[in-house]
């Protein structure tokens, strides 16, 4: 959401040379959140321009409209939000049935304890949002408790990612780090061109 939409190809050449280790898409239907991005056609041609791997984040209202479409596009994992609607156990089944990894949003003000015991084994990942979904450039929320309760998991599921997105910045990275986070999202600062303030930062505070 951050990049040029004029030069997508550019722009990921740019940040995979800078050293990412995965893209990740925010799609957006305009009705989960008051805003629209783009669709499984972007996606496919951009599956083109690189080999690393594509994180797909559905901030929608139906997911399961959208598994098989984003899956057949060349996602390589798709992660659904707690609060959208539908059998969520069932679309992250489906995820996994796509032989894709399934990844579960929270919300900011989505407790963790939200999260139903019996959806942990169907998730590789849980993606904890530190700003409202829908829009980039807003400042982190701390959401370290919930960061911290999800990095706990990984006693019992020790593959399990935990994803931190939204206000990733040189500031606010070793903090999530230092939470438990395992993967970040950045947009607005990465793109700013802040590679080589922020890469450092992740690197070093992951190490
Ligand atoms: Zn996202």
């Amino acid at each position: 959401m951050a990049a040029n939409f004029a030069r997508l190809e550019d722009d990921l050449r740019a940040v995979e040379r800078a050293g990412v280790d995965l893209f990740h898409w925010d799609i957006m239907d305009g009705h989960f959140v008051p805003n629209l991005t783009f669709g499984p056609a972007v996606l496919r041609d951009l599956r083109k321009v690189t080999t690393l791997p594509f994180d797909v984040h559905l901030m929608v209202t139906h997911p399961e409209k959208w598994i098989d479409a984003f899956a057949e596009a060349g996602a390589d994992s798709l992660s659904i939000h707690l609060e959208s609607e539908g059998d969520l156990a069932g679309n992250l089944k489906k995820i996994r049935d796509k032989k894709l990894q399934a990844g579960l949003v929270l919300n900011p003000e989505t407790s963790f304890d939200a999260i139903a015991a019996e959806i942990y084994p169907l998730i590789d990942r849980i993606l904890i949002m530190s700003v409202k979904p829908g829009f980039g450039g807003q400042s982190f929320i701390d959401v370290t408790d919930k960061i911290a309760k999800a990095a706990a998991l990984k006693h019992q599921f020790p593959k399990l990612d935990i994803m931190v997105d939204g206000g990733i910045n040189t500031d606010t990275a070793p903090r999530a780090i230092a939470a438990g986070a395992t993967t970040l999202v950045s947009g607005s600062a990465l793109f700013g061109g802040g590679f080589d303030a922020l890469f450092p930062k992740i690197r070093g505070g992951a190490a």
